[in-house]
């Protein structure tokens, strides 16, 4: 709840409260533990953030220590817009954050769960050395990287309908974590990247993937993309499924373009459940991210995926939007031919850049 950057800011935490009080209300608690985050060590932040970067969030976020740090360098680091501005206790807030996102990683991997869900989580415009579209700690990518200490092969697979950009940069160059990003396209939205042609670096060539989708994207088109990009997941191989997600591609969402529906969740939910047990043990961590209809969207959403993993789907059915939101006709077709169209550029991207 610390986590709040502004009184008028878009992100507001009370949004994780209200979907864990969907999520009671709908019985879906008695099917699980609810486990306490911690504050994510100096350690734990370095597996992914610059030492300098921490310094200055540290600074920033205490007035008394706040002069220390040069207009500038604030600047540069990603502080000082509305979408990131200088907070009290920010520093304590983000690392709260990314514990939870750790405590997650720990219970997946002892085995303790299966399945962990850390709803505060899922701030992927976090970089190493800047914060970014309201993230200031990058808590996917300290998870991710966490597992991989481990000894993991780990799929970042990002739902949001922003580019995870933030894990995708920290990774692209690291052939032992995947991320794939599903999000409208950097065309018309932040960040203004995640086309078919950022494929990582080598050694890591195709282990960033991703598929922008067109404005209005419904339902139909919205899965249709997600199974297709399933096989990448199958075959990388992983042994840990990390997931963002952001449901800010719902209609009422007030940031983005897409008009999908609640009913996307218990598919989004089920497929990653299902792929969690046939490539990874069960091993998955589900993070929350995006979602701005604060009452509307986000509690639903959340209880949908959340039922799915706890395998009580029939508990949150009523929350499914009766009807899907299609746009008008030629909208249809300009959409599913954006998809035709990306899903194309990114098997030729692949085929060439991997040289099949
Ligand atoms: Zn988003």
């Amino acid at each position: 709840m610390a986590y709040k950057l502004s009184e008028d800011h878009p992100l507001q935490p009370i949004r994780v409260k209200l979907a864990v009080e969907q999520m009671r209300a709908s019985g879906l608690l008695e099917y699980a533990s609810v486990l306490a985050p911690k504050t994510a060590s100096r350690q734990e932040l370095e597996l992914v953030h610059d030492s300098s970067y921490i310094d200055l969030v540290a600074a920033l976020s205490d007035p008394a220590r706040r002069p220390e740090a040069g207009p500038w360098q604030v600047e540069a680091a990603g502080f000082g817009s509305s979408d990131n501005p200088v907070a009290d206790g920010m520093h304590e807030a983000a690392a709260t954050v990314v514990g939870a996102s750790v405590v997650a990683a720990e219970t997946v991997h002892s085995g303790d769960a299966l399945h962990v869900f850390s709803p505060a989580g899922g701030l992927h415009h976090a970089q190493a050395r800047w914060a970014s579209g309201f993230c200031v700690y990058n808590d996917v990518a300290v998870a991710a990287a966490w597992l991989r200490e481990r000894g993991h092969r780990v799929a970042c697979v990002d739902v949001d309908v922003h580019h995870g950009d933030g894990t995708q940069a920290i990774f692209y160059a690291d052939p032992e974590v995947l991320t794939v990003s599903l999000h409208e396209s950097g065309r018309y939205l932040f960040p203004g990247t995640g086309f078919p042609d950022e494929l990582g670096k080598a050694p890591a060539r195709g282990t960033s993937v991703n598929l922008p989708l067109e404005p209005y994207c419904w339902d139909e088109p919205w899965l249709a993309a997600f199974e297709a990009l399933i096989p990448l997941i199958r075959d990388f191989q992983p042994t840990v499924l990390v997931t963002q997600d952001g449901c800010d591609s719902h209609l009422l969402d007030p940031l983005a373009h897409l008009q999908t529906s609640t009913a996307i969740w218990p598919r989004i939910g089920n497929r990653f459940h299902t792929l969690a047990h046939e490539l990874c043990q069960g091993r998955w961590v589900a993070l929350g991210g995006g979602g701005y209809a604060l009452r509307e969207v986000v509690p639903r959403a959340w209880t949908l995926l959340f039922a799915e993993m706890v395998q009580r789907p029939e508990l949150a059915a009523e929350l499914i939007d009766p009807e899907p939101f299609p746009p008008s006709p030629e909208e249809q077709e300009r959409v599913w031919r954006g998809l035709d169209l990306g899903l194309q550029k990114l098997s030729a991207e692949l085929d060439r850049k991997l040289g099949r």
